[in-house]
């Protein structure tokens, strides 16, 4: 038996140990000075201090804060819409996990995004409402933002994000429903992406400026980076630029040394543009025109070149992403940190499991999942058998339908926005009908659109009304409510997780690295992380060619190729060859999981992005 000796905290084994009773404590010392040092001053040695606390949040230790819209912190707190908050949440727990200094700033979302409901073939929204007190702690002081110039108080609420070593990550929700705000400003934090252009960027006034006032206000005194996960958060330099004095000058350097900016999507409606006289009008003098108009946009504030302008390291999301992101702002330097996931969220219990069983240690470090090359390839067929169970299961309970766990099933589930193209694989009925007559196929959706997104809602109409018609030739379900929980019981229970973007439009993607985490391959149009992450018919399946010019319409020809591909390679494959289809498996995981994850991405971060600001 081993001890650790209080004092100088090396090991000692028990046979060799000095004791020393004290109350109804037993130490162990490794030698007579340690244990003399120890009588001299027990106080300092007697009390374990923690190294990492819950109330040991130490503002001026943090070094990076990182600022995001939205963040997936746990599936019942619904501050997240899609694959931007999981990332920033997956971020920010490889940060705890790694240690990393970080404080992060979000929105308190006090009625979430939204409740979603499907019936009689579409989508029903509700508000999805949480309370904050009694789950987080409440932080004091508060900050004070100017909106449509009235003084508005923002508060902040703590969720603490606790890494595999106790390290803590603290995140600030910020929240004006404060008893001495007027009634419409007690709700500028209510709802994520809901309201109008004006409830936007007032939002965006308190995530950006009241997020920087708030962490001044607690003693952040140590920030070297502001990390601007999608431009919301560019009003933060903004507020770093006006609030020192310009005596000498303005501090565009100074404040461009410290921000990093990460671009998310080639998405017209990903970039936020507000009208100028709009802008005035909450904004106030906030800047000055000329220098809000220089940085931002003469007729519109573009939040996008708000943010370009204002950072030192800009990057995209994946390489191909880069691209795109470089062709779109040619006069800037665009870097690519790819995303990625984190790896003990997203694996399904059979394979943490297995997992533990083979690859020890993987938890702390992901990479060491380039091991599962060598798993057993029955048990890998097994853990998935069981994961795809749980799915089966999960099916009957929401939907009363009973799918066959021994047909081919394909998921798709991401929000539901045009560019997504989930119709695609249901864009010839009669086609699918072939396939499965000779290959038993079935289908999994799930996926939310924006309440105001009228394609997106036309496409679970879409795919509801297909679902009908294919009746039990081709089971489809559509599965509402799609969140963190639903998201992990999808990429572990289907067998081929299907992607089919619009190119060059999925700047990432995430969904696809968590099925590969669970051993799931992807057949997917070669967009965003796909194309680093297709090894054709070793870790999934390329649908179409890998670019093609974005005026094209693709749709047909991308459909065609889909269809081939599950008729003459895929489908065959798994009902011929298991032990092949168990090794494209452990390739999946190998190849992929080892590096689509957070802990390589948050490293990467860290050399490349924030060391500029740590070295100054
Ligand atoms: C991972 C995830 C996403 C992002 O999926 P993409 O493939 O990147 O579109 C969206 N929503 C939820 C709930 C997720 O878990």
């Amino acid at each position: 038996m081993t001890h650790v000796d209080p004092v100088c905290g090396m090991p000692v084994a028990e046979k060799k140990a000095i004791q020393l009773e004290r109350g109804d404590r037993r130490l162990w010392f490794c030698s007579e000075f340690c244990k003399q040092e120890f009588l001299k001053h027990p106080l300092a040695y007697e009390v374990a201090v923690p190294a990492h606390g819950p109330e040991s949040v130490d503002w001026p230790g943090r070094r990076v804060a990182y600022f995001s819209m939205e963040v997936a912190l746990a599936n019942d707190i619904p501050t997240y819409a899609g694959g931007l908050g999981v990332l920033a949440g997956d971020t920010l727990r490889s940060c705890a996990d790694l240690a990393v200094p970080v404080v992060a700033v979000s929105l308190v979302h006090r009625r979430g995004y939204f409740k979603q409901e499907i019936r009689d073939d579409r989508q029903f929204e509700h508000d999805a409402p949480w309370a904050p007190e009694g789950r987080l702690t409440a932080v004091s002081p508060q900050a004070t933002v100017e909106i449509e110039g009235r003084s508005v108080s923002v508060r902040g609420w703590r969720y603490d994000i606790s890494g595999s070593t106790g390290y803590t990550v603290p995140v600030l929700l910020l929240d004006t429903d404060v008893s001495d705000n007027p009634p419409e400003d007690r709700r500028i934090t209510d709802q994520l992406y809901g309201g109008d252009d004006r409830v936007r960027l007032m939002q965006e006034v308190v995530l950006g400026v009241g997020g920087v006032r708030l962490l001044q206000a607690l003693g952040c005194t140590g920030l070297e980076t502001f990390h601007l996960n999608e431009g919301h958060a560019a009003l933060a330099p903004l507020e770093l630029l006006r609030s020192v004095p310009q005596a000498d000058g303005w501090e565009f350097a100074s404040v461009r040394n410290r921000t990093v900016f990460t671009t998310h999507t080639p998405v017209a409606a990903g970039h936020d543009r507000f009208d100028s006289a709009l802008v005035s009008q909450v904004l106030g003098d906030f800047v000055g025109r000329d220098v809000l108009g220089m940085l931002g946009g003469a007729d519109r504030l573009n939040m996008t070149h708000l943010a370009l302008n204002l950072s030192h390291y800009v990057n995209g999301v994946a390489l191909r992403h880069r691209e795109v992101s470089s062709e779109m702002f040619p006069e800037y330097e665009i870097h690519q940190v790819t995303n990625g996931i984190h790896a003990r969220t997203w694996t399904s219990a059979t394979f943490m499991a297995l997992f533990d069983r083979h690859i020890p240690g993987w938890r702390s470090d992901p990479m060491m999942l380039r091991n599962a090359i060598a798993l057993p390839p029955a048990d890998v067929w097994d853990a998935h058998e069981r994961a795809k169970d749980a799915l089966v299961e999960q099916v009957t309970h929401r939907t009363g339908r009973r799918l066959r766990r021994d047909v081919l099933t394909l998921g798709f589930a991401r929000r539901a926005t045009a560019y997504k193209r989930a119709t695609l694989v249901l864009s010839d009925l009669a086609a699918l009908r072939a396939i499965a007559r000779e290959h038993p196929l079935q289908f999994v959706f799930a996926g939310k659109a924006h309440p105001k997104d009228e394609s997106g809602k036309e496409g679970i109409r879409s795919i509801l009304r297909a679902a009908r018609e294919l009746g039990d030739d081709v089971p489809v379900v559509y599965l509402a409510e799609y969140d963190l929980d639903l998201a992990l019981t999808l990429v572990s229970g289907v067998d081929v997780w299907l992607n089919t973007p619009l190119r060059p439009q999925e700047a990432s993607g995430t969904s696809g690295m968590k099925a590969a985490l669970n051993g799931v391959p992807s057949l997917s149009v070669l967009d965003g992380w796909w194309r680093e992450g297709c090894v054709e018919g070793a870790t999934g399946w390329a649908i179409g060619a890998a670019s093609s010019d974005s005026a094209v319409d693709t749709s047909r020809a991308d459909a065609l190729d889909l269809y081939r591909k599950l008729e003459q390679i895929v489908a065959p494959q798994f009902y011929r060859d298991r032990d092949g289809w168990a090794r494209i498996m452990r390739q999946a995981i190998g190849v992929n999981a080892s590096f689509f994850n957070t802990h390589r991405m948050v490293r990467q971060y860290m050399a490349h992005a924030y060391s500029r600001g740590v070295e100054r």
